[in-house]
């Protein structure tokens, strides 16, 4: 089964090509800046030969010609033809309330998603011009969606809603959402699997840490609370996203430097978290860096990511009664050892003790890092969303297996 994995950006298409019953992945790539000047596909064969084509990648479709081209290409390509791509599995942000898993698309669909263009304004769009390029180009093969909200659609009312107007969550649909569905359901059942446990016996608390960053509570196999809100800016301090911030800061702060909700928007989700904490970067390893030559913010920092994540993983154990299982994942989570470290300091009340020495050879390996009597186990284990969307992809158009 040759499943095609796409993910939309409003300037990037990443994608990925399955041979899922062989467990192979036979090609994957990036196009970038697409509309932009200077854009190019960057695709890498099975080998792990890459090649780079540079040329006027004007629109998402003409990404996809790309990509679709050098598939099939002799020189590049696997596949002699087109027809041997079984399916094409997408990435789409935001399903609202409507989409609780992932779903074969169809027009009416497709109407649906476009209504929830307004929740996420930045994300579906390009995911949709995926879905369109492909029905254009190859219109016979069945396309999936696949949904970053629908893995919290277990959350439970008391959790997913606002203490504003009720009116308000009725007439506009304000409420916690949720993302990161897709890696917390994989990690999360990936980190039961190597444990030999029955997810829906389990209580699990997964924190996913890239430049995005959020953390799930996993009670019995299912989402019962996630610290993305409405938008992907609630919760956890990110790369250059504020998270958790009193809202009477901000209209003050918008008050203050006579700033509208675009320009506010742009603060607190382009300028602020790790950047502007340090003014230096959004990247931990920077970030890092400069903290141990003695860089005060960055220490700082290093100290406020590291803590909101506490936080967060004391509220989830609160709200589940309990904690079995503590996963890291993402790209600061499967490798910075002294997050893991920071994080899980002071948290042997809950039964959290990991094992130093472990944790210090850890990065981006499945590896269970805590202490062999600890009553939670603590584990790395590296996300793999592109997998999960080809797996829902197959079982969607062909059955479960
Ligand atoms: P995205 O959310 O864009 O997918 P990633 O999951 O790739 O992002 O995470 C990016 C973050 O991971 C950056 O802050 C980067 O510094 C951090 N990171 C990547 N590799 C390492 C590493 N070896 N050690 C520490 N941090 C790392």
């Amino acid at each position: 089964m040759k499943i095609l994995v796409i993910n939309c950006g409003s300037s990037s298409i990443k994608y990925q090509f399955y041979s899922l019953g062989e467990s192979r992945i036979l090609a994957k790539g990036i196009v970038e800046k697409i509309g932009m000047k200077g854009s190019f596909l960057k695709h890498e064969k099975e080998s792990g030969q890459k090649v780079l084509f540079e040329g006027e990648i004007l629109d998402h479709k003409i990404g996809i010609e790309y990509i679709l081209g050098v598939l099939s290409s002799v020189k590049h390509g696997c596949i002699s033809s087109l027809d041997e791509i079984n399916a094409v599995g997408h990435r789409v942000v935001h399903g609202g309330e409507e989409f609780s898993e992932s779903v074969l698309i169809t027009d009416e669909v497709v109407q649906t998603l476009e209504k929830f263009i307004e929740l996420a304004p930045l994300h579906n769009p390009p995911n949709l011009k995926g879905i369109y390029a492909i029905k254009a180009l190859i219109p016979e093969i069945p396309q999936v969606a696949v949904f970053d909200t629908a893995f919290h659609h277990t959350m439970p009312q008391h959790a997913f809603m606002y203490a504003i107007p009720y009116a308000l969550y009725k007439k506009y649909g304000i409420r916690r959402y949720g993302f990161h569905g897709t890696s917390h359901r994989y990690v999360s059942n990936r980190a039961c699997e190597i444990l030999g446990v029955d997810p829906t016996t389990v209580k699990v608390i997964t924190c996913h840490l890239g430049n995005g960053a959020s953390a799930c509570a996993i009670k019995y196999g299912e989402s019962v609370d996630t610290s993305m809100g409405f938008t992907p800016l609630e919760g956890l301090i990110m790369g250059t996203r504020s998270g958790d911030i009193d809202m009477g800061a901000v209209s003050y702060i918008m008050d203050k430097e006579k700033i509208g909700t675009k320009s506010a928007s742009v603060l607190f989700n382009k300028h602020s978290g790790l950047l502007g904490i340090t003014g230096i970067s959004s990247d931990s390893r920077e970030i890092r860096a400069a903290a141990d030559k003695g860089d005060e913010r960055c220490l700082l920092a290093i100290r406020m990511f590291d803590y909101r994540i506490k936080k967060y993983i004391g509220a989830y154990a609160a709200g589940m009664g309990g904690v079995d299982v503590l996963v890291f994942t993402g790209g600061i989570g499967e490798n910075s050892v002294s997050t893991r470290a920071g994080v899980c300091e002071d948290l042997e009340f809950l039964g959290v003790e990991i094992d130093s020495q472990i944790n210090e050879g850890v990065r981006g390996e499945e590896r269970i890092i805590s202490k062999e009597g600890s009553k939670v186990k603590v584990m790395v284990v590296p996300t793999n969303e592109e997998l999960m969307i080809a797996i829902d992809t197959q079982n969607i158009v062909y059955g479960k297996k």
